[in-house]
């Protein structure tokens, strides 16, 4: 029986793991001899020929080691190299010459479309959105993002404890690139007075304007989410001319971040003391929660399942706690959604 190959590129998410623990039972259950692919498609640019700089065989007992371990055993790494067409009909032909019948790739919106160059060459894919940021619309979640948000709810939960006791506001940065979903529902779960997402042209005033109706309630023990791409798309706010004259060392064009609007608020909330964190890649780091770990066995098994069948090019998603899937084109063609209702109640009440 000829091989399969597995790799997981962009950012690593939990379950990443779990899913080529899944991925390997599932092809052994067929026959079919599992190959790891290394550090995303950097190993399929052919930059040795020493099979071991670029690939793994996945034997089960290895996998069955690493299944609930965060990160990604197999490397992931961005590969800028593989947007050249003639860089990737060189790791086609890698493959053909492995002997590989079908290739899973978990990964985010630029690894499937990586997949789907690779199906135009002949090689058989499947994509399994391995990403926290919930950025991908054809699906109701993506991999990994059920265990960043419960690290970011339990943050959050952390941070209030503390600003109750001190009576003292906070604003907290979490991961999601331009996609506001862990924030918004970080916010939700924890009941976070305010909570800003890149879907939203916010301005520093409106923030401020909130904290302040907060105080005005009686709340100095507020929490401000932010998701970290929100500054791309906030009204324009000059840093340095607004925290100069208060004497914070402060350079000319410097660009807002969480650190920075929390000054920012002091000052335009009568002396708060705001404090801040950025959640930072502990959102990336913990064992996929239970329900990351289901996703990652039945996308897993399905995505064997289709290869067995003679079916690619597919984006393996979600629906209603069910596991599906739709040709990859379709899956990216998807029009975001994101709950401007709940934004909106959020931060109303
Ligand atoms: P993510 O998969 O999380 O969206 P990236 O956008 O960085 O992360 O994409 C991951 C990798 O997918 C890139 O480093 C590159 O190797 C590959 N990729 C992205 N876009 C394309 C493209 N248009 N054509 C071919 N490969 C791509």
């Amino acid at each position: 029986m000829s091989n399969i190959a597995v790799l997981t590129s962009g950012g690593d998410a939990p379950g990443m793991n779990a899913t080529v623990m899944s991925v390997a039972r599932n092809a052994a259950y067929y026959g079919m001899p599992l190959i790891g692919v290394k550090r995303g498609y950097n190993g399929l640019l052919g930059r040795t020929n020493n099979f071991d700089d670029n690939f793994v065989r996945l034997d089960l007992d290895t996998v069955l080691n690493i299944a609930d371990m965060p990160g990604t055993y197999l490397r992931t790494a961005r590969c800028d190299e593989f947007k050249d067409p003639q860089v990737r009909e060189k790791s086609a032909q890698i493959l053909r010459d492995l002997d590989i019948s079908g290739l899973v790739v978990v990964g985010g919106d630029g690894s499937f479309q990586g997949a789907m160059r690779l199906c135009e060459l002949g090689i058989p894919c499947i994509g399994i959105p391995g990403t926290i940021d919930n950025d991908l619309s054809y699906t109701e979640v993506t991999l990994g993002y059920d265990t960043a948000l419960n690290v970011c709810v339990d943050t959050v939960r952390a941070i209030r404890a503390t600003s109750r006791s001190h009576d003292r506001p906070h604003v907290v940065e979490v991961m999601g690139r331009h996609c506001g979903d862990l924030a918004l529902y970080t916010a939700e779960a924890t009941g976070a007075e305010v909570v800003v997402v890149p879907e939203k042209r916010w301005s520093v005033d409106e923030i401020a304007a909130q904290c302040n109706r907060q105080l005005d309630l009686g709340n100095p023990r507020m929490t401000v989410v932010v998701a970290e791409g929100c500054w791309e798309s906030m009204a324009p706010f000059d840093v340095y001319k607004f925290l100069k004259p208060h004497g914070v060392q402060v350079f000319p064009g410097e660009p807002m971040t969480t650190e920075r609007l929390t000054q920012i608020l002091k000052y335009k909330c009568n002396g708060a003391e705001f404090r801040h964190t950025v959640v930072g890649y502990t959102q990336r780091g913990l064992a996929p929660t239970a329900r990351d770990s289901i996703f990652a066995f039945e996308a897993g098994a399905l995505a064997i399942n289709l290869l067995h069948k003679g079916i690619s090019n597919q984006a393996i998603g979600m629906k209603n706690g069910k596991i599906f899937h739709m040709p990859m084109a379709d899956a990216l063609a998807v029009k975001r959604h994101f709950n401007r209702k709940l934004h909106h109640l959020l931060n109303a009440l």
